[in-house]
């Protein structure tokens, strides 16, 4: 059923908002409602903030620290942020290119 919905969401804007909030879903049934992970996804409104496409369409997810620890970043929400694995192996070589 999945594979449908992929092949389907580029062309139409609405069944593509129903895909997003079926991925959504996944996040919702993942992550308790309230927690931490959850209320990071919301603030983010479930995209990726580097590639901007939904947290779960497909890849790995991992949490990044905005600040990191060792310069003093704390483990709170505002400075969390979910970022796909591979986006998140952009952010730390820091430019797309820079290791290619
Ligand atoms: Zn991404
Ligand atoms: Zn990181």
């Amino acid at each position: 059923m999945l594979k449908s919905e992929t092949q389907l969401h580029s062309f139409d804007p609405q069944l593509n908002l129903y895909w997003q909030e079926r991925a959504t879903k996944q996040g919702k049934v993942l992550w308790a409602k309230g927690s931490r992970n959850y209320r990071i996804a919301e603030a983010q409104k479930w995209q990726c903030p580097l590639c901007g496409e939904h947290l779960f369409n497909g890849d790995k997810i991992e949490t990044h620290h905005i600040i990191k620890m060792t310069d003093g970043g704390l483990d709170t929400i505002d400075n969390l942020i979910h970022l796909h694995k591979t986006c998140h192996q952009h952010e730390h070589t820091g430019s797309i290119n820079a290791r290619s």
